[in-house]
């Protein structure tokens, strides 16, 4: 009976996680949208705790001429000075595409508590795609991770972004 109820609870619980990952997902994604409007590569992320937001941002590369100017490092950062500390382990970062091997040493760095993403990014994802840093066992921080959250989403602003982009190219 007891751990019957506690089954409940844990499913409760679960579900909660699940319903905030989307939530997040929604804002990082709207992130995105304004980053694409600005000629960024239309990525978004949150770091939040328990559902409160603690900082967010999307890619600055281009506009920045910043080459690390990606959206999940820049919320990692402005994370800490908010937070006044490095460690991140009570947070969760969301974003809308699979880290880089940059971003995702960093999210090891910050000791994040959890990592959730949207789509995976064949070319240079680095938490399943083409390396699996947040997993390595020889690395002292093991976050969990979800990926594909709201992928399609993602993947479909990732893809009129890099499409509208080609056509402007093209010489008249
Ligand atoms: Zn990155």
């Amino acid at each position: 009976m007891i751990q019957g109820n506690r089954g409940i609870r844990r499913r409760r619980r679960r579900a909660r996680g699940v319903d905030l990952d989307r939530i997040m997902m929604k804002r990082a994604l709207d992130l995105a949208r304004s980053a694409a409007a600005q000629g960024e590569v239309p990525v978004g992320a949150v770091v939040h705790r328990d559902g409160e937001i603690i900082a967010e941002a999307a890619n600055t590369r281009e506009n920045g001429a910043d080459p690390v100017g990606h959206a999940e490092l820049l919320a990692l950062q402005l994370a800490g000075r908010v937070l006044g500390r490095w460690r991140l382990t009570d947070c969760t970062l969301v974003v809308t595409l699979e880290p880089c091997a940059m971003c995702a040493g960093a999210l090891v760095n910050a000791r994040i508590g959890r990592l959730v993403w949207g789509a995976d990014d064949p070319k240079a994802g680095s938490c399943r795609s083409l390396y699996e840093i947040p997993a390595d066992p020889r690395l002292n921080h093991r976050p969990p991770m979800v990926g594909g959250v709201h992928a399609a989403v993602s993947a479909s602003l990732l893809r009129s972004f890099f499409q509208a982009r080609r056509r402007k190219k093209k010489p008249c």
